[in-house]
């Protein structure tokens, strides 16, 4: 959450920044804001609200200057108004910072800058970050970049930070602990500084990824210096971006929520590519192959997780248990973490997730590390935090997702997580040949079914013009159809604005059956396989409620189709690749019912992508 850019160099910085807000815009949109240093002087301009209204504000002020900072702001502490957003600036006016993360001693921190004479303009806890610095630089009489070193010996949280000084305009200075900061190294002697790679692959591909309590500082003409927070210097590991900027484009889509679930054949495609091969009979993840055993002899594969990504995990559940007969444990990080959990050397901890900077997954990983388990990934963003603090992992290869809600990396999560179920099931002989044959060959077509799903599309967006008005909605399966539900009333909620539960169909009757009634639309996975008696079971009694049926069945289904209200159709696939297809229409029902709501889509309210927030 919230997103960080920088640029010093001969170049034009607002433009660079400007642009690079708009990338970063997912991360949080509550206000944007810039600082600039034009020769001797500091510029800084903020703005309540999205990236626009920023852009609009700057088009009659003078934005020139070839180094300065911009943020794009998920609030946690103070509204969203132009005072609390970032940059903050210490009190003469020389020191702009802006922050990612949450200051946690920032009271204690400002009671005693108080008492030292300072005023704080806004009620962020990063405004006591800027009076620090100054106050520290003062006192100590050290150049702004040493005083940053030393304040954060002083600061409890998390952090990405960068700061410029216009008594320093050819330098900046940069740290890291707890939210991911990126140094971009430019050919011609600039850097570019930002949260993810996105604002940067347009300028270079040379990159430096900070590690926890590392400070940058940057001075034009030299190269990049690392240091650790005690001030011993590091040497800067260069890596190479493999991104690619048109990833990064709407490609002609209105939403890029729309152009991510329109991707799913090609990412899942991706996501498997290399892994599996139906024809000659293998699977192989080849970043977690040396733990196979370990997951095999573990006492417990325990995968925690946030959000969608925790959905994914659920289905990990059904299809690790039954293939490759491993107990399996799901766990929200947030919960886990603070519980005291009981777990040893024989524990697997597996953590979901998309960013790969999710705060409390990342927390739960370490909490699993201390107790020596051994630790594993599941994430989209290479050389994400978790990628990096993991023992080993496997990407999801679905490429970079800008729409807040999350619909191409559910997917591959869930692939990867298909190709773990089948790959420790064929090792430890859980999975006949056979079975594991058919399965690896239903795999290799689901990403034209996947194609298939996509062409209901016009019949998804009439059903949803029907039901776009609705207040509550109910999402209902089973089995591994279950997390599918949960996931679907999740799209619906944070998109829509609408209430929506997702339940185990079985379950309705403990509670749910009760908000019933003819306005209520009721979602439900009912494809052929092993509850699909019971789930028709569960039609009845809604119908006998007269709730309105959306039923997802397998292509050809005649039984539910005479039942139901509308029926959406699925190619037939085995059962436990189901999710993969049966979670489409619903991402694609979100997303008209959305639309037609006129809600925005890719940046829902109070939402932001990549929580480094606990
Ligand atoms: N805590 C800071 C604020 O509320 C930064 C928020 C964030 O990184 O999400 O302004």
């Amino acid at each position: 959450m919230c997103g960080i850019v920088a640029y010093i160099g001969k170049k034009e910085a607002y433009p660079i920044i400007l642009k690079g807000l708009k990338r970063l815009e997912y991360r949080g949109y509550d206000s944007a804001g810039i600082a600039l240093i034009n020769k001797d002087e500091l510029n800084v301009f903020k703005k309540a609200g999205k990236v626009s209204n920023l852009e609009e504000f700057m088009l009659d002020q003078d934005h020139a200057g070839n180094s300065g900072i911009g943020h794009t702001r998920w609030a946690t502490h103070g509204l969203p108004t132009d005072t609390n957003a970032h940059p903050h600036v210490s009190m003469d006016g020389s020191i702009a910072l802006i922050h990612n993360g949450i200051i946690e001693n920032y009271d204690a921190l400002k009671q005693e800058l108080v008492r030292q004479g300072y005023l704080f303009k806004s009620e962020t806890d990063t405004e006591v970050l800027v009076h620090l610095v100054d106050f520290i630089s003062k006192k100590e009489n050290v150049w702004f970049g040493e005083a940053l070193r030393l304040s954060l010996l002083n600061v409890v949280g998390a952090y990405a930070i960068v700061a410029i000084s216009k008594n320093f305009p050819n330098q900046m200075v940069a740290a890291r602990k707890s939210s991911p900061l990126v140094v971009g190294i430019g050919a011609t002697g600039d850097f570019y500084l930002a949260s993810d790679a996105t604002p940067i692959v347009e300028y270079t591909k040379q990159v430096v990824y900070l590690e926890d309590e590392e400070i940058a500082v940057i001075k034009l003409g030299e190269e990049l210096k690392i240091y650790n927070i005690s001030d011993q210097e590091k040497t800067p590991y260069i890596q190479q971006l493999e991104l690619e900027l048109e990833a990064l484009e709407k490609g002609g889509y209105e939403h890029f929520m729309l152009k991510e679930i329109n991707e799913q054949p090609r990412s899942i495609q991706d996501c498997f590519r290399g892994r599996l091969n139906a024809k000659e009979g293998w699977v192989s993840l080849g970043g977690i192959k040396d733990y196979e055993q370990k997951m095999i002899q573990a006492n417990r594969l325990i995968l925690v997780a946030c959000g969608t990504s925790w959905h994914a995990a659920l289905v990990g559940e059904y299809l690790i248990e039954d293939l490759a007969r491993i107990n399996v444990e799901v766990e929200y990080a947030s919960e886990f973490r603070y519980r005291n959990p009981i777990l040893t050397e024989n524990d697997v901890v597996i953590a979901i997730s998309q960013s790969g900077e999710t705060a409390d997954t990342m927390a739960a990983l370490e909490l699993a590390k201390s107790k020596g388990a051994t630790i594993l990934g599941i994430c989209n963003v290479v050389g994400s935090s978790i990628s990096r603090i993991t023992h080993a992992g496997s990407y999801t290869h679905a490429g970079p997702e800008i729409g807040v809600a999350s619909t191409k990396a559910f997917t591959a999560q869930v692939t990867v997580l298909i190709l773990m179920a089948l790959s420790l099931g064929h090792k430890k002989g859980t999975v006949s040949e056979s079975e594991f044959r058919i399965l690896l060959a239903e795999l290799e077509e689901i990403p034209n079914k996947v194609k298939k799903v996509l062409e209901s599309n016009a019949l998804i967006e009439q059903i949803a013009r029907e039901y776009k008005d609705a207040s509550n909605a109910l999402y209902l399966g089973r089995g591994s159809s279950f997390p599918v539900a949960l996931e679907g009333a999740l799209k619906l909620k944070e998109i829509s604005y609408i209430h929506a539960e997702g339940y185990p169909a079985a379950e309705m009757k403990h509670g749910p059956i009760a908000l019933i009634d003819e306005n209520m639309p009721i979602f439900v996975v009912a494809t052929k396989g092993k509850s699909y008696e019971k789930v028709v079971s569960n039609i009845q009694e809604v119908k006998a409620r007269k709730g309105k049926i959306i039923a997802v069945v397998t292509e050809g289904d005649e039984q539910v189709r005479a039942m139901a209200d509308h029926v959406i159709e699925i190619p037939e696939t085995n059962e436990f690749l189901v999710p993969l297809l049966a979670t489409i229409p619903f991402q694609l029902l979100s997303y008209h019912i959305a639309v037609m709501r006129g809600c925005n889509v890719d940046q829902p309210r109070n939402l932001a992508k990549s929580v480094t927030v606990e």
